[in-house]
């Protein structure tokens, strides 16, 4: 099948399974913004590759709506679904342990995921910044950059353009917040 459609195809399914989701910032925007904005990022850094694209629009369909990973194989394929599990946090854990692991995992992330990670930490370091959730006191967002800061230092990959991207995002957190001390 034709790239083209089968991005669309993914598209068009991850807006139908997180159709009641917002995303948790002020503004509420639709979780489908952040799928979209990943997907796009992506689809520069890995020069237009349909299984990383569509590996971005599932990639927090596992996380956030209980998708099984074999459905996702029976749509996309074993390649689609390595790197989504490669970016699937484990649910059974705490969350302090999880955020762990990602920093402690980075190094080991293959190529493809490593791109999809830089992605996804741009978008939501973005969204801390434009529209954060209203209950987050400074600390927790300069924790959360810091946090993200330290994933990506890790990743054995990171094109350059997303990169900068990236520092793009931290750097006007830091002109919006301030810098955690310890980091
Ligand atoms: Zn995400």
């Amino acid at each position: 099948m034709n790239d083209i459609i089968r991005i669309m195809q993914a598209a068009d399914q991850a807006a139908r399974w997180h159709k009641s989701q917002k995303r948790k910032g002020e503004a509420a925007e639709p979780y489908m913004n952040h799928l979209l904005e990943v997907a796009a990022l992506v689809a520069q850094a890995s020069d237009g590759d349909a299984t990383c694209i569509i590996a971005a629009l599932m990639h927090d369909a596992v996380e956030d709506q209980g998708i099984k990973f074999d459905e996702i194989r029976a749509l996309y394929g074993d390649e689609v679904t390595a790197i989504v599990a490669e970016v699937t946090d484990d649910k059974s854990l705490p969350k302090a342990m999880r955020k762990e692991l990602q920093v402690s995992h980075a190094p080991h992330k293959s190529s493809a995921a490593c791109i999809l990670k830089l992605a996804d930490k741009t978008s939501n370091v973005r969204a801390v910044v434009e529209t954060p959730p209203t209950h987050w006191e400074l600390e927790r967002k300069q924790a959360y950059v810091a946090w993200a800061r330290a994933v990506v230092e890790g990743l054995p990959y990171k094109p350059a353009g997303l990169l900068s991207q990236f520092t793009e995002a931290t750097a006007a957190a830091d002109a919006a917040f301030g810098r955690l001390a310890s980091a």
